[in-house]
């Protein structure tokens, strides 16, 4: 695999310039805070009447829907595990998070995604090994598949941004 499919970067994922981005959702898919909220705020009223027809996503699954008023044209919603001590399963459903986006961004010819750290926010995940997690199961997939050409890893903070780093040299 070329080195250069796999990309990190510190900021606001709601304001890149990519194909698509990954939301961090909840199973309802009406919203919620955190990255949920920033990317309903900036993609305008008309995501969530997209999203009241989707009939909510279950843990571990992804469904699609367009991105409105933001720079990417669609948004990949996946709901993530709550971390409960890594007793439940959590780090397979984790796995399933980004397996499932993938393949939506693959079936959609997609060419660049952004993912934010799914469920390391108020859903608790250690960051640590959620980024692993991430990293190992986009490298999975993308040996397999041309699609999608480059996954960016979007830190929001310092910690986060150096916690993919170190994974990434590895
Ligand atoms: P979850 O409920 O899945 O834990 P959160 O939205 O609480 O989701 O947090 C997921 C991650 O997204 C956290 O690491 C948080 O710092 C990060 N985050 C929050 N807002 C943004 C944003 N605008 N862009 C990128 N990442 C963000």
């Amino acid at each position: 695999m070329k080195k250069n499919r796999l990309e990190i970067i510190k900021g606001d994922i709601t304001n890149l310039n990519v194909d698509a981005i990954v939301n961090a959702a909840n199973s309802s898919l009406l919203g919620g805070g955190g990255v949920d909220g920033a990317i309903h705020k900036a993609a305008g009223p008309e995501l969530m009447e997209e999203c009241e027809k989707l009939n909510g996503c279950s843990m571990g699954d992804a469904k699609i829907t367009g991105g409105h008023s933001l720079k990417a044209k669609y948004i990949i919603h996946t709901v993530g595990p709550v971390w409960h001590g890594g007793y439940k399963d959590e780090p397979e459903v984790l796995a399933s998070c980004y397996q499932s986006s993938l393949k939506l961004a693959k079936d959609k010819k997609i060419k660049t995604v952004a993912f934010p750290g799914i469920s390391t926010g108020v859903y608790g995940f250690p960051k640590d090994l959620a980024a692993i997690i991430a990293v190992n199961e986009t490298r999975r997939f993308l040996l397999k598949s041309s699609y999608p050409e480059k996954v960016i890893f979007v830190a929001y903070d310092d910690d986060s941004f150096e916690v993919y780093r170190k994974i990434l040299k590895q």
